[in-house]
């Protein structure tokens, strides 16, 4: 029986799952414990082995090989990571030296990409377009990623990763030109414009006030505070137009919005309405925009599934 070993390594946590299928209901185990990234590279590389030979202890199963959620990227060229928020992974070749530590082929995706395959293959996107050919999958929370994920000629989805392993990521494209400084050097990337803190700031520069923005969106709601509705109006506007690019681009079978702001509702209609706008062909908009079914326990199970 082919079982599937999933770790999802973020920044405090590392959690680790083995399912019996390709399901949400197949988990044979799940664990998580602290990553520790500040005691420094070597140190998360030992807590990815505890973690494992702690599944192995507890359910007698051994991996014929483990897929990695990892918070940056893999470059296939260097065959070393890049861009990731826990920094210390920056620059080395965890790939290889997981494969070394575990004895068995690892597989490395970014976070966004185990988002969108665990949404396409066992989330939301089965239930409403299961003959689905290409989907679309953002996390639009803290940042803002995205993952392409294609049903292959064997019928089963995979992730495109890309020439330079940067594929689906939307997250930087330029969206408002001159925009808010981005910590990737360039300026109005679209996390700088339609993340949750990048939303938060904006209200913050106008009103002067500091609010979350679940705060915000109430305020839009009752009606009485303009700037929630400039923020909220900021957000449709520029969603929409970085939203053309997706469909432009892809014309994918569906989007999975994932992230605190992918919960906005607003987004699946006026949000889509205003991509209209920009989208080549504008009579309609035929893309199914679907909240993900798998909250939290995408990345994992995503990892699982590569
Ligand atoms: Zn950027």
């Amino acid at each position: 029986m082919q079982n599937y070993w999933g770790i999802d390594l973020g920044g405090t946590k590392i959690e680790g799952v083995i399912l019996s299928a390709p399901s949400p209901d197949a988990v044979i185990i799940r664990k998580r414990i602290d990553t520790e990234a500040h005691k420094g590279y070597d140190h998360i590389m030992a807590q990815i082995v505890r973690l494992i030979n702690m599944l192995q202890a507890e359910t007698g199963l051994k991996p014929d090989r483990i897929g990695f959620a990892t918070p940056g990227t893999f470059d296939p060229t260097r065959q070393t990571m890049k861009n990731c928020n826990t920094t210390a992974l920056n620059g080395r070749p965890m790939k290889q030296d997981l494969a070394r530590l575990l004895g068995v082929p690892v597989a490395v995706a970014n976070d966004a990409n185990c988002f969108a395959l665990a949404e396409s293959t066992m989330g939301i996107v089965p239930d409403v377009v299961p003959n689905f050919q290409t989907v679309f999958g953002v996390i639009m929370g803290t940042g803002v990623g995205g993952g392409v994920v294609i049903r292959g000629r064997d019928g089963v989805p995979f992730v495109l990763n890309g020439l330079q392993g940067i594929g689906g990521e939307w997250g930087h494209n330029i969206l408002e030109e001159n925009g808010p400084p981005c910590y990737c050097g360039k300026r109005g990337c679209n996390e700088q414009v339609i993340s949750g803190p990048a939303l938060q700031r904006y209200y913050q520069q106008i009103s002067g006030e500091e609010r979350t923005m679940q705060e915000i969106m109430d305020r839009y709601q009752e009606g009485s505070d303009l700037v929630a509705s400039q923020t909220v109006n900021r957000l449709l506007e520029y969603f929409g137009r970085a939203v053309s690019v997706i469909i432009n681009i892809l014309d994918p079978d569906a989007i999975v919005l994932g992230g605190g702001v992918g919960n906005v509702d607003l987004l699946y209609t006026e949000g889509v309405e205003r991509a209209k706008k920009y989208v080549f062909n504008s009579r309609e908009i035929n893309t199914r925009f679907l909240k993900p079914k798998l909250g939290d326990s995408a990345g994992v199970f995503g990892a699982a599934l590569l």
